[in-house]
């Protein structure tokens, strides 16, 4: 018997590069089949094959309430039966930016786009344009998007600035994004003390999800903070993954940190495109039409997409939602570490609210390097052998998986129970 999955993939390569419309889908890194996704629902995905999954994907983090959940559906229909865009305002996106700026007490400002990319793109722009300097600095193993300045990866030697990390990027570009170590005082320490009168901004992701989940030190980010304000350069919390993922004030709120912007994405458009970039006021009235610096967006609010992440952000703040989110995430990582430990494994798992890391290594990673020395051979068969088994992580050893708040207490306990046994074939080796 063919699998339908097969057959599409095959189709796809026909038309589509690789066949996906976003590299990672493509199962490069873990080998094999993409499956293509018909339904989703509460926790559960069902591919072409009619195969049911337990996803720890969430459409990379927007699906914090579960597929397809009744109050967002009604929402996205009543939006699109009065009409999918005017290029106009609506009272829709006032209602999505006052709850964003109720949300986040750092946002006195917030401008609505249609994806992450867009959100960082323009919020570097901002920085760049409200400190009239050129450069900025990122952290290797985030990941902020795809534009051309965040595009970029350590040079060699430390301290020099960096080289493209894709085809297409001009190195006259590249050299204006200095790349440091997350987590590391003295890089960050020494970079501000060369070339603080250079620096525009610093973008960082305030828990990292993007080379799996690494946190931050708490001294990390505080003197960050105030290298930032020291020697003013604007510092951007890109939060399109954690904002509201790991709590009701996403990552600034946990740790108690004001960054001057704040880049949100994936949660607040409830699986619509809808990104966003806001902070302090004085910054933000730089954006056109009150200042110099050009934002625009011929979809940007768009009625259908807002209407989704009004839906989805309403849920949200009801009382508990984080409690519960973060109680079964962590019932899932504990299980999963526990498994790992009895069988003997190389594994460890942590979570923070509703997302998590999973790594076939010995103790947690807090740096770029560690976690790339994480077994990846492991997390391939392990990979493989839970979406045998109907479970979807996420198809790299290197991506934070996902919790929603639909997954229950028994999708949470059968994953930990396939896994255990997972765990025990591949220590036979
Ligand atoms: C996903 C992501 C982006 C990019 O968002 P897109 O909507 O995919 O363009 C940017 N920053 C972070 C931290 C992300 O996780």
């Amino acid at each position: 018997m063919t699998s339908q999955n097969e057959t599409l993939f095959a189709r796809a390569q026909r038309t589509i590069p690789g066949g996906v419309n976003s590299p990672v889908r493509a199962f490069r890194s873990v080998g094999g089949t993409p499956r293509f996704f018909v339904r989703g629902c509460g926790s559960r995905l069902t591919d072409a094959d009619g195969r049911e999954y337990i996803d720890y994907v969430g459409s990379w983090g927007p699906a914090i309430v579960g597929h397809a959940h009744p109050a967002v559906i009604e929402a996205v229909q009543r939006a699109a039966a009065c009409g999918l865009s005017f290029g106009a305002p609506t009272e829709a996106e006032i209602e999505l930016a006052e709850l964003l700026c109720d949300m986040l007490p750092s946002l006195d400002l917030v401008r609505l786009v249609s994806s992450g990319t867009e959100a960082t793109m323009s919020a570097i722009r901002l920085a760049r344009g409200f400190t009239g300097r050129d450069d900025i600095i990122k952290f290797e193993g985030c990941y902020h998007g795809h534009a051309d300045s965040l595009l970029v990866k350590a040079g060699s030697g430390l301290l020099t600035f960096g080289n493209p990390s894709s085809g297409g990027v001009p190195a006259d570009f590249a050299k204006h994004t200095l790349v440091l170590d997350y987590n590391n005082l003295t890089q960050l320490e020494d970079s501000f003390a060369k070339a603080a009168d250079r620096i525009a901004a610093v973008i960082i992701e305030p828990v990292v999800g993007n080379m799996n989940l690494i946190q931050p030190t708490p001294q990390f980010l505080r003197r960050l903070r105030d290298l930032c304000t020291q020697h003013g350069a604007l510092l951007i919390y890109d939060e399109v993954m954690t904002g509201f993922r790991v709590g009701p004030q996403g990552a600034q709120g946990l740790h108690g940190i004001r960054p001057d912007l704040t880049t949100l994405g994936k949660v607040i458009g409830g699986g619509m495109p809808v990104g966003a970039f806001g902070g302090r006021r004085d910054v933000m009235q730089q954006i056109a039409p009150l200042g110099p610096v050009y934002q625009a967006g011929t979809l940007s609010g768009n009625p259908v997409a807002v209407a989704a992440g009004i839906a989805t952000l309403k849920l949200v703040r009801e009382p508990g939602f984080h409690a519960r989110l973060e109680a079964a995430t962590g019932r899932l990582v504990d299980g999963l570490a526990r498994a790992g430990r009895e069988v003997g494994v190389d594994f460890c798992a942590q979570s923070v609210g509703g997302m998590f890391g999973i790594y076939f290594r010995d103790g947690l990673p807090t740096t770029y390097g560690e976690v790339m020395e994480s077994n990846r051979e492991l997390f391939n068969r392990f990979f493989h052998s839970m979406l045998d088994r109907g479970v979807y992580f996420a198809p790299s050893a290197f991506e934070a998986g996902f919790v929603s708040a639909e997954h229950s207490d028994a999708d949470i306990d059968q994953t930990v129970a396939h896994a255990r046994a997972v765990f025990v074939d591949l220590s036979k080796g």
